[in-house]
């Protein structure tokens, strides 16, 4: 414990933490040493771990990586987070992100990008996007900051930055996680899920994630599995199917070449590999930029400089003046272009011909992959279009951002589980990232498929 905080301490360059909390990881330790004696150790007593700064925590400032929420301090404890406390768990502190989740290079962060440890080779030396939105997790745990940390996924945001810094993470089937307590972008489609170096790490801190918290009406009630105990990386008389429509128009050579060694080694594993179809592919972004804007913009209208966090009170402004000016002030462009598209779809007259029909087209979607997991145990796809980008290098063309969420929106869509694991090096060097998409509730299929390719 004392050594990662003091690694944490000495990377301030990547920014990958906003708080540091060393006292809550020391605590931890203690409480690991006296159990360990008494021999009542817990499956993460002392670990010290990374928290999403999207997880509301006890008297630890939260604010989503936004100035709105700048100053709000929880008194009350997420569920997930609750649940790795008790599960002996302690936390480093709170981890950068996109604010309000809403990213895929951690470029929207109200306080500052947080940095890839990675770098191309050949001495080019620009900064990279650690992925977004969980970017502060992704960085932390690639620069050995912590071995674990809670992430959330909405469209991506687990799968995409586990991918560019050479991790693995895994967002399990909706619902599995609590979402008490975690600030809401797109309730329908958020997700919490841990982000580690290996599979095994991945296992044992879903275990001690997931489960039915009767505070969240979309809490599954289902018993969580022993998925550690369960890991199996013979994959004999599993089918793994290959969805024809990832293989998108301009897909580089080197993510071609990625899928077709990952198709390698799970046949290796012993699976058959089967050619699967799921026709309604490409309308999944656009479904998704309709339907997350949509519930951002609902969830988000509780920022109104009178609950929570900042407020603005230009002199002699009234309550409408007041709500504008905090709104204003404390979202960043991101967040507000988000607020516009989501309040756009759902108006009066557009909202038949957006929001219902992206709606129909999420239905079209989940009922894809039930006609493909008919078939097959388990998807293989990349999970990004592309390594790391250069920061900067997208964050003036939103549309171009989306895009490099192609192949993480429909499981999301679906609420199926799926994960990353790093797939071995580009040209360059830097990470490439393979996904697994499970039927619903299967994430032990989905983590075995992950444990073959490792
Ligand atoms: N990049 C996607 C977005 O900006 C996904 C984000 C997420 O999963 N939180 O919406």
């Amino acid at each position: 414990a004392e050594a990662h905080v003091e690694a944490v301490a000495a990377a301030k360059a990547l920014n990958a933490f906003l708080v540091e909390t060393p006292d809550h990881v020391l605590a931890a330790a203690d409480a690991a040493d006296q159990a360990r004696a008494a021999g009542t150790l817990k499956p993460l007593s002392g670990v010290p771990i990374g928290m999403k700064d999207l997880f509301c925590t006890v008297g630890v400032q939260t604010t989503a990586a936004s100035h709105i929420l700048e100053g709000f301090t929880p008194t009350y404890e997420s569920g997930v987070s609750q649940r790795l406390f008790d599960a002996g768990a302690g936390m480093l502190g709170k981890l950068n992100m996109d604010q309000f989740a809403m990213g895929s290079s951690n470029e929207t962060s109200a306080f500052g990008n947080v940095i890839s440890p990675w770098r191309r080779g050949g001495g080019d030396n620009a900064a990279l996007a650690p992925g977004g939105s969980s970017g502060g997790s992704s960085a932390a745990i690639a620069a050995r900051l912590c071995p674990a940390a809670t992430g959330t996924d909405t469209g991506g945001s687990i799968r995409q930055p586990a991918a560019f810094t050479g991790i693995s993470g895994i967002k399990p089937t909706y619902g599995r996680c609590s979402r008490w307590g975690t600030v809401a972008f797109a309730s329908s489609l958020d997700q919490a899920g841990p982000m580690a170096r290996s599979v095994r790490d991945c296992a044992i801190m879903l275990e001690a994630m997931a489960g039915l918290d009767p505070r969240d009406a979309t809490s599954l009630d289902a018993p969580v599995p022993a998925w550690e105990q369960g890991l199996n990386a013979d994959l004999k008389g599993k089918k793994v199917g290959i969805p024809r429509e990832y293989r998108v128009e301009s897909m580089p050579a080197e993510i071609d070449a990625l899928w077709k060694r990952g198709a390698e080694w799970l046949q290796d594993a012993g699976a058959e590999i089967v050619d699967v179809s799921l026709p309604h592919t490409k309308y999944a972004l656009p479904a998704y930029y309709i339907i997350a804007p949509a519930e951002a913009s609902s969830n988000l209208a509780r920022y109104d400089g009178v609950r929570y966090g900042q407020r603005e009170l230009p002199d002699g402004a009234n309550l409408q003046e007041m709500y504008a000016a905090t709104r204003a002030a404390g979202f960043g462009p991101e967040v507000k272009r988000r607020i516009m598209i989501g309040t756009y779809v759902l108006s009066a007259g557009f909202y038949d011909a957006y929001y219902t029909q992206a709606q129909r087209v999420r239905a079209l979607i989940s009922r894809d992959f039930d006609e493909a997991f008919a078939k097959v145990d388990v998807l293989l796809t990349p999970t990004a279009p592309s390594a790391a980008f250069a920061l900067g290098d997208k964050s003036d063309d939103p549309l171009a951002m989306y895009l490099n969420d192609v192949f993480t929106v429909p499981s999301s869509l679906a609420g199926l589980p799926a994960m990353s694991v790093p797939g071995g090096l580009d040209d360059a060097g830097l990470p490439l990232g393979l996904q697994i998409i499970g039927r619903a509730m299967d994430e032990q299929g989905v983590l075995n498929a992950g444990l073959a390719l490792e």
